[in-house]
């Protein structure tokens, strides 16, 4: 039987297909050829492999990894690899085509990938995982490569990983050669301010949508879901510029204080808590976490998971401005109710592009051979990041248009307009 792709996702309210529809709405107002259109609806390449790894029972297990470079035309793809149960290879498809889009929002000259394991990592001994990954690493050694297809970690990943990762694809290379992952630990190569970067792209992104709105920053309240490395960084961040942080929240439940909540014990509190802010006493538990999307506050920062702003809520969110620090907060049909309430959504590939943006330094570096200061990291990256939002807001008013619409026109006309000089066959 010939191989059948696996259907597209169905759900409309997925992340994923969201971003398909924010894709062909942008392309249309763009007036995108059908021809460019169709070369940036497919993916460049797609690797399946499967890995047999010696477990530590002695028995052989197989697992699938998957690579896929949605798009090199800006320069090398760079995305992560999940380690995950349930990873297909249309998700990983989706998340390379939003690497491609978000790279090219922040003009770094990265194409899009990702990279998946289908595993479970949490029942997996370190051995295992490094077999695993050491493993994925030699069957991917043609596709990887500093110039071709740069890796960082994601879902079920991170520093350990990147260095087997180095490690392996150095040892096939008979040389060192750390710029071919990205996320690694800071002895390896990794860059200085990369664990903040995010959580700041959203604060510069923050302010400067601020700016347009006229909200006074030291006036300003502030909500922000989810209490890990985005969402603490981000309000710690918007604390030290002015804004008062009345709400926080995690897995654990959302906490409300009107007066603000002290940022630094709330990370204090979390980090001597086995990571969660359960017990937490700066402020009032709320009865139902969902409420902190609600509260009338000038700024709402939802930086914890995909499709928390829906049709269910949207009518009653009443902040003037939403930076979405996790990745696809907001369905598409939320999209038009909110653009109607006159509120400002910064959109994800936007506002969280400052991790990739630091990844992109620590490739720099790793290059250059040379380590920059976090100061020198932080004012480079809040550049881009400024410049990016500068940018998109123009877009925005010259289609007359959303930001979020504005963004992908801006990341789609310039990938297509490579192409177009760049030419094909
Ligand atoms: P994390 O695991 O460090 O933190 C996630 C936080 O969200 C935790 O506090 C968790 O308790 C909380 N949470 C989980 N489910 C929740 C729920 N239903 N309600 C409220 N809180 C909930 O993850 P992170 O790295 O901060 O990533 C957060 C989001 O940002 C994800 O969507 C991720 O894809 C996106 N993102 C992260 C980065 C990065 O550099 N870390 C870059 C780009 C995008």
């Amino acid at each position: 039987m010939a191989y059948i792709e696996p259907a597209p996702i169905k759900d409309k309210e997925n992340p994923l297909e969201s971003m398909m529809e924010r894709f062909n709405i942008a392309a249309e107002k763009l007036g995108l050829s059908s021809e460019v259109y169709n070369v940036l609806k497919n993916p460049a390449k797609q690797v399946i492999v499967s890995l047999p790894i010696t477990m530590d029972n002695g028995k052989i297990q197989v697992f699938e990894g998957i690579r896929v470079i949605h798009s090199n035309i800006l320069g090398p793809a760079k995305g992560g690899i999940r380690f995950a149960p349930d990873v297909h290879l249309d998700e990983v498809r989706a998340l390379a085509a939003w690497m491609t889009w978000k790279c090219a929002v922040v003009d770094i000259p990265y194409g899009g990938g990702k990279g998946g394991v289908r595993c479970n990592p949490r029942e997996m001994s370190a051995g295992e995982i490094e077999r695993l990954m050491r493993a994925y690493t030699l069957a991917m050694i043609d596709v990887f490569g500093p110039d071709k297809d740069i890796p960082a970690p994601d879902m079920g990943t991170g520093p350990r990983e990147m260095a087997w990762l180095m490690d392996e694809y150095s040892k096939a290379h008979g040389m060192t050669v750390n710029a071919v992952v990205t996320g690694k630990p800071l002895v390896l190569g990794g860059s200085l301010g990369r664990t903040e970067a995010t959580g700041r792209g959203v604060m510069v992104t923050a302010l400067a949508a601020m700016q347009k709105l006229k909200i006074n920053p030291f006036q300003a309240t502030c909500a922000v879901q989810g209490f890990g490395n985005v969402g603490s960084w981000a309000a710690q961040l918007l604390e030290e510029r002015g804004l008062r942080i009345v709400a926080i929240s995690d897995i654990s439940g959302a906490y409300h204080n009107k007066n603000g909540i002290n940022i630094q014990d709330a990370i204090a509190y979390r980090d001597s808590n086995k990571g969660t802010l359960e017990g937490f006493k700066g402020a009032e538990i709320l009865s139902d976490p969902m409420e902190l999307l609600e509260l009338d506050v000038d700024v709402l920062v939802p930086a914890a998971v995909e499709d928390v702003i829906t049709i269910k809520n949207v009518d009653k969110i009443k902040a003037k401005l939403i930076v979405e620090g996790a990745n696809g907060p907001t369905s598409a049909k939320a999209d038009a109710i909110i653009n109607e309430k006159g509120i400002m959504a910064v959109p994800d590939i936007l506002a969280n592009a400052g991790g990739v943006t630091v990844s992109y330094f620590e490739w720099v570096q790793n290059r250059l051979g040379y380590k920059w200061t976090a100061e020198r990291v932080n004012r480079r990256s809040d550049r881009i990041m400024k410049d990016a939002f500068d940018h998109v807001y123009e877009a925005s008013v010259k289609y007359d248009v959303p930001m979020r619409i504005a963004a992908y026109i801006v990341a789609i006309d310039k990938v297509a307009k490579t192409y177009t000089f760049r030419g094909g066959f």
